[in-house]
């Protein structure tokens, strides 16, 4: 199956899509990754859910992306005896960690770590930012607050404290639970929520060891403040555009949005923006234009994929906004201008082999106007740096190994084949041209560029670029 963009999809299931069925249809529909969000549901849900994609998978033929996006320390309130209480602008409210019901003085915020981390003059805001505290006053136990914006508070509302760093691990135990799971299960990629420091990204690559991607979740101010540290040490990231959205003025989003990309970009690691991109397709069947223009952008930015989540994981339109999705990013891709950006956005070029060869053959693939290029691919290294180049030719990434062809799902313009390595120089062309002819990027008499590293099959040795013709009789 041969995708008519680069730009990749991520589309959560849930409730809405959560039969082999319905996840069939969102994958033909566009959706490379699927991700399972581990906020919601039961460890039954998602094994259920990674099973049906394992099974599409062997169906279709293509390698499919598992994203486990992993819930992360969300501070919450406790409970009130009415269930909710009426805050008014101008009042006093305390939070504390005694445990019993809140009412109209105050309410219980269990978390140790983010008390003493309050101090006089932090503002908190809950409910996603529709409520606003002020601490006036920090003892051991307890803070006063001062209501600043009041409202309707009920029962466990999320609560964002945006310019205090907490001295929290990212990991909760549920986290932890959730993350030996997934990686039982095989996911390829785990995302990281509330990442604040370089440091929470080592934490949780320790306990992975490799068996998965880490995604860096951007949704705090101090982790764009951390951004370099962050990106350095993450596999991927993602523009988490709902905390982020709560966390900082909501106009400074699109700035730090563009930020986020060009940074990743430049250093070669996937990133997709997310959140409320066709949010009005939850409960309609078209989007509003400027949410067609929304995601449009994201792609004229760069963006490795676009993802979607309460659209296909509980909305009444999963496949149409999949469609949508796709619908756009082959438009936008498509006009002149698209082209430009993406070759003025060229990022420096490494001095390594790789990087020498993956510009070269963007290159020459441009110049003979062939048809792909192919790379082969152990660790998905190489081809993360074909990616980089956002040239204008699909790259083929050919791995041995199935764990890699299912994470560079993610990548932007990547195609990848799970297959066996070449033995030697023959093969390796003779390979290409098959793969090129079966997977419809190429017919008999073009030509392709090839990518490769000898010795054949040894990480980090792309060292060859060869021009190939495909042939009159390709085998199918
Ligand atoms: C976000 O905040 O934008 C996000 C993707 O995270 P979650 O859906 O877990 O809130």
């Amino acid at each position: 199956m041969r995708r008519l963009r680069k730009t990749k999809i991520v589309a959560t299931l849930g409730p809405s899509s959560s039969d082999a069925e319905t996840v069939e249809k969102l994958h033909l529909a566009g959706a490379d990754v699927f991700r399972l969000n581990f906020s919601h549901g039961e460890a039954s849900d998602h094994k259920s859910r990674y099973d049906i994609i394992r099974n599409l998978e062997k169906k279709v033929g293509r390698p499919i992306g598992i994203l486990a996006d992993l819930q992360g320390p969300k501070i919450r309130v406790g409970r009130f005896a009415a269930g909710s209480i009426e805050l008014k602008k101008g009042t006093k409210f305390r939070l504390d960690l005694k445990d019993t019901d809140g009412d109209i003085n105050r309410v219980s915020l269990p978390h140790p770590k983010v008390m003493a981390s309050l101090e006089e003059g932090t503002d908190l805001l809950l409910d996603d930012g529709k409520l606003k505290l002020c601490v006036s006053k920090a003892g051991s136990d307890y803070v006063d607050c001062e209501v600043i914006i009041g409202g309707k508070l009920s029962d466990r509302k999320g609560v964002n404290i945006p310019n205090t760093i907490v001295n929290m691990s990212p990991l909760t135990d549920k986290d932890r639970r959730d993350l030996d799971y997934a990686l039982e299960l095989g996911v390829d990629w785990v995302a990281l929520s509330f990442v604040q420091r370089a440091e929470d990204i080592a934490e949780i690559k320790k306990i992975v060891a490799g068996r998965a991607g880490v995604m860096a979740k951007i949704e705090k101010p101090t982790a764009v403040e951390n951004l370099d540290g962050i990106i350095e040490l993450s596999d991927a990231i993602m523009v988490a555009r709902g905390d982020l959205g709560v966390e900082i003025p909501l106009q400074e989003v699109p700035s730090i949005q563009k930020l986020i990309i060009g940074k990743a970009k430049e250093a070669g690691k996937p990133v997709v923006v997310a959140t409320q991109m066709l949010e009005s397709m939850i409960t309609s069947p078209v989007p509003t234009r400027a949410e067609v223009t929304d995601v449009a952008n994201a792609i004229y930015d760069g963006a490795d994929a676009v993802m979607l989540s309460a659209e296909s994981a509980a909305g009444d339109y999963p496949i149409e906004a999949v469609t949508m999705m796709s619908d756009i990013a082959v438009e936008t891709e498509k006009d002149p201008n698209y082209r430009k950006i993406m070759e003025a956005k060229h990022g420096s070029l490494e001095a390594t082999t790789a990087d020498a060869i993956s510009a070269a053959a963007s290159q020459v693939a441009h110049t003979i106007s062939a048809s792909a290029i192919v790379t082969y691919t152990t660790s998905g290294s190489t081809a993360l740096r074909a990616s980089r180049e956002r040239g204008d030719t699909t790259v083929l990434a050919l791995t041995p190994s199935i764990h890699t062809a299912r994470r560079l799902a993610l990548a932007w313009g990547l195609h990848c084949v799970h297959t066996k390595d070449a033995e030697n120089f023959a093969e390796m062309v003779e390979k290409a041209c098959n793969t090129c002819f079966k997977e419809g990027f190429a017919r008999p008499g073009d030509r392709i560029v090839i990518m490769a590293g000898v010795p054949f099959g040894t990480p980090g040795s792309t060292n060859i670029l060869r021009i190939a013709w495909v042939g009159e009789k390709p085998l199918s």
